[in-house]
């Protein structure tokens, strides 16, 4: 057992990139996760009843995350683009949005220094009738793409979120032949094994921490280190500490937990369908929805509140919120050539706790 400098709580991609970044520098680190694997939110499935690997958490890339493409080179893993191409459903007719991207940058402009709520920003500095349907639009993509309230969303943060993302129509999102997974692995390869200690099953309850001393409870054990990186997720650290599943920090650390209180993320929901055949495929349903060229790249279609995403090869990802899956699988069910048992994908309660479970990480 090595003697630790550092302690990382939590194996996701933050935990394993700081583990990463620490073996380099030659320092010892013990990371303890809680799950049974190490990931996170980011969980690839390669199972033989699927003909490609299968996210189920994090799938694209968005835009150009230095950190991430340098895995991704450094790994030599296959990224491939994405179309970023957008249709309204409305009625039965697929409407392709041509000027998606002038219209968000129509709401874009002139955002002040002082933050506000999204849904305030555009009442208060967008309220122009001409703006009405890029309004409209730009609302949609919040709710649907970044999975956040627009009441509560920062006017800030969506700005410098899509300036990362570039521009939608020519910046293509990526998806990782091998499944995002691949990621944590080449982390996980990466880390010298005679400084790093990785310890599954070990969900962590109390820090006790001084400075240059902090102790981890887990259960009967204990593991000290001279310092501690936290990477819980946010719902974890918005526990009040007293609430049962809280993670007690001893002495407590109110101004962070002010800080964590004051950050949201948006709840979301990723079911995978398996379809005996691609239905999209079938010119029938291209001309149902009277789409000409067809639905052949169909990758990302979405409503207000729930999205389809990655339709490869037979295998869709609905991100959803608990309610959209049952409205989607309602949807989904009316296409001609859609064979699924809409009853059977239903969000049952049982289903809702375990997609809830990976949403919460
Ligand atoms: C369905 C879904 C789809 C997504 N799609 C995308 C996407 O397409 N692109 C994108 O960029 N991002 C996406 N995201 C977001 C992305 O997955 C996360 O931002 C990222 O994985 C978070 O990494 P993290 O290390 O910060 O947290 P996490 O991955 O949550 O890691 C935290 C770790 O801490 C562990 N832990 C929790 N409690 C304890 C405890 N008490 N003791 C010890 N360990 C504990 C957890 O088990 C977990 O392994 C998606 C997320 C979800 C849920």
């Amino acid at each position: 057992m090595i003697r630790p400098a550092v302690i990382i709580l939590g194996a996701g991609a933050a935990g394993m990139a700081a583990a990463a970044a620490l073996s380099q520098e030659g320092v010892s680190t013990l990371i303890l996760e809680a799950r049974d694997r190490i990931g996170g939110r980011i969980h690839t499935l390669n199972d033989p009843a699927f003909p490609i690997p299968i996210d189920m958490g994090a799938e694209y890339v968005h835009g150009d995350p230095q950190a991430t493409w340098k895995i991704i080179r450094d790994a030599k893993l296959i990224a491939h683009d994405v179309p970023f191409d957008h249709y309204e459903l409305r009625g039965n007719r697929l409407v392709h949005l041509e000027n998606f991207s002038e219209e968000l940058g129509r709401i874009m402009t002139g955002v002040p220094k002082a933050d506000l709520s999204f849904a305030e920003f555009l009442r208060k500095h967008k309220a122009r009738p001409d703006l009405a349907n890029a309004r409209r639009l730009a609302i949609h993509f919040v709710q649907g793409f970044d999975a956040a309230d627009p009441q509560l969303a920062s006017t800030q943060s969506i700005a410098e979120e899509w300036e990362g993302i570039g521009d939608f129509e020519e910046e293509t999102q990526h998806r990782i032949l091998e499944g995002h997974g691949s990621i944590i692995d080449h982390l996980h390869r990466s880390l010298d094994r005679k400084r790093v200690q990785i310890r599954l099953n070990t969900p962590v309850s109390e820090i006790s921490w001084q400075r240059s001393k902090v102790t981890c409870k887990a259960g009967r054990n204990t593991f000290s280190a001279r310092k501690i990186i936290v990477t819980l997720p946010l719902g974890l650290l918005q526990i009040p500490p007293d609430a049962p599943g809280a993670i007690r920090f001893i002495p407590d650390i109110p101004r962070k937990r002010i800080a964590a209180n004051r950050l949201a993320s948006g709840p979301v929901v990723k079911a995978l369908f398996k379809f005996r055949e691609p239905f999209w495929e079938n010119p029938a349903v291209g001309r149902a929805v009277h789409v000409k060229e067809g639905l052949k790249k169909a990758v990302f279609l979405k409503r207000a509140r729930s999205a389809i995403s990655g339709v490869v090869d037979g295998v869709a990802a609905a991100t959803v919120d608990a309610d959209g899956l049952g409205r989607w699988a309602e949807g989904a069910g009316r296409w001609p050539g859609f064979r699924g048992r809409c009853s059977s994908i239903r969000p049952s309660i049982r289903s809702r706790s375990c997609f809830i479970s990976l949403a919460r990480g």
